[in-house]
């Protein structure tokens, strides 16, 4: 059966940007209907044991993966929150030499002035604060040694969390919903202000009448199909999945960039074997930054994790993994994330999306880099041993891409926001370029790697759309 629903605006995804634009707008007075493929997951049923979460909160238990040279793990979030209702909860603007570069290279209009309010009102709704020494545990104080030592820049990272008891498993779903997630925080907002939400809903096509938006068209899980009437439709799937949507709907085409110019952050961890009590599942994983190379590309984070992420995350086998897992309680991790100039793309292959990206020759060279100064802040902090991710007998400056155990959490691009319709999906405003009333507020608008987490960006640049939309901007 088909039924039908009208809206002033129909949003589709309730991640980071989707249910950021949802709240505004509902609150600013317009009828919104949100879409959402995944489900509500309730914080009573999070267990904090990762294989199970994974499975419950991650799409495809968080088996995303790149293909190409190395491979790439990409896990994504899917339900009310999105990626949000996962991620480690850091909070980073965008910093001002990315700002910069987006008004030369794309001619947006991103000073760091105009962004400002947009910031300061996601800052306050989600509560972003510096995290304490006390909460960042012991596994912060490690690094924190270390580039004391060393005279690196470094800092404890500002997070969207209110009441965190340091539990460690924000991946896996904050069990006391202290991380201010979007599903927490924006949906009920957006709800209270009357938006409709429907769960369980993918969203098939955006629809169209002579270029200009009348809506969507989406399936639930039992096989019904529905539509929403609307004038204006706000895509906010995710960089992974907008590019197919706009696809299946023929729409962002015009510049050959749609699905393009995908950007990643690869990112590892290598841990460290100290004399000291470590307890790394006590305290936030990622509370603590390491910045002193962040120009070349190269930011450590930190990250962290009860036992059991710990045996699947250790770059060890046989007996060595063994000795490395009976010493648990002294063993410490920190991450290392590039500013990638690689660029991959999305590419629909029936109803599946793959995705395809090479590292190349610089990103390779910033690994490198950044695995030997892993080891030089773990070797400053005083650690016995330290695991890097590589084959055992391959030193940093000899890796090979296939070397490399990469991880990525920060897909941005595949939609970019350019002035020039020859360049560029969507326009400054964030309108898909030859068309009306069809916006996108989600990663996939991002043009350019951050150097930084962008949840705060994307969350920023929904508010402003929003803004906008509403004739406030
Ligand atoms: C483990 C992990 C840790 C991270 N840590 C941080 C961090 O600390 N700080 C930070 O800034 N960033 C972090 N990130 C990244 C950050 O969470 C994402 O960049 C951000 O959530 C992306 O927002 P989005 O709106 O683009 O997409 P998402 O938040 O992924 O939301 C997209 C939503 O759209 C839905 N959807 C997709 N297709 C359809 C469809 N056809 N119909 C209906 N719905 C659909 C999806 O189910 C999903 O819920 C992390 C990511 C991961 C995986
Ligand atoms: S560390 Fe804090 S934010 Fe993360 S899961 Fe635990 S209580 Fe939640």
């Amino acid at each position: 059966m088909t039924v039908g629903l009208e809206a002033d605006v129909c949003v589709i995804g309730a991640g980071a940007g989707g249910a950021v634009a949802a709240a505004e707008l509902a609150e600013g007075g317009m009828k919104v209907t949100l879409l959402e493929e995944g489900h509500w997951h309730d914080p009573d049923r999070f267990t904090a044991r990762p294989p199970g979460m994974l499975a419950e909160l991650y799409r495809d238990g968080g088996q995303t993966v790149t293909l190409g040279n190395p491979p790439i793990m990409l896990p994504l979030g899917r339900g009310l929150g999105g990626t949000t209702l996962v991620n480690s909860g850091t909070c980073f603007r965008t910093p001002s030499y990315v700002l910069e570069r987006w008004q030369t290279e794309f001619g947006l209009d991103v000073s760091e002035d105009s962004l400002r309010p947009f910031f300061e009102r996601v800052e306050k709704a989600l509560s972003v604060g510096e995290v304490t020494p006390e909460l960042a545990g012991a596994n912060a104080a490690v690094a924190r040694r270390g580039a004391e030592r060393l005279g690196w820049s470094h800092g404890y990272l500002r997070r969207n969390a209110k009441g965190c008891v340091g539990s460690g498993v924000c991946a896996f779903g904050c069990p006391t919903s202290a991380k201010q997630h979007t599903g927490i925080t924006y949906i009920p907002r957006a709800r209270a202000a009357g938006a409709e939400i429907v769960t369980g809903a993918k969203v098939e096509r955006i629809l169209l009448d002579g270029g200009r938006a009348t809506g969507a068209s989406a399936r639930l899980e039992s096989g019904a199909r529905f539509t929403v009437s609307a004038p204006i439709v706000i895509g906010a799937a995710g960089t992974i999945h907008t590019p197919a949507l706009l696809t299946r709907s023929g729409l962002g085409g015009g510049s050959g960039q749609l699905g393009r110019n995908l950007s990643l952050h690869p990112a590892t961890g290598a841990f460290a074997l100290m004399d000291e009590t470590v307890d790394m599942a006590k305290g936030v994983p990622q509370s603590f930054y390491v910045d002193e190379f962040s120009k070349e590309g190269i930011m450590f984070e930190g990250v962290a994790g009860p036992p059991s992420y710990a045996a699947m995350s250790l770059p060890l086998v046989g007996e060595r993994h063994e000795r490395a897992m009976s010493n648990y309680p002294r063993l410490a991790q920190f991450g290392l994330m590039v500013s990638d100039s690689s660029r991959g793309h999305v590419r629909s292959v029936g109803s599946r999306t793959l995705i395809r990206y090479d590292l190349t020759d610089d990103d390779l060279a910033r690994f490198r880099t950044g695995l030997a100064r892993m080891r030089e802040l773990f070797e400053a902090a005083g650690a016995r041993e330290v695991y890097l991710p590589l084959p055992s007998g391959v030193a940093p400056e000899r890796a090979r891409r296939r070397d490399l155990k990469l991880m990525a959490f920060h897909p941005l691009g595949t939609a970019r926001a350019d002035a020039r319709a020859s360049h560029g999906v969507l326009d400054g405003d964030l309108a898909v370029h030859g068309a009306s009333g069809v916006y996108v507020a989600d990663g996939s608008a991002v043009p350019s790697s951050l150097g930084v987490n962008p949840q705060m960006t994307i969350m920023a640049l929904a508010t402003r759309l929003a803004f906008k939309l509403l004739g406030k901007g």
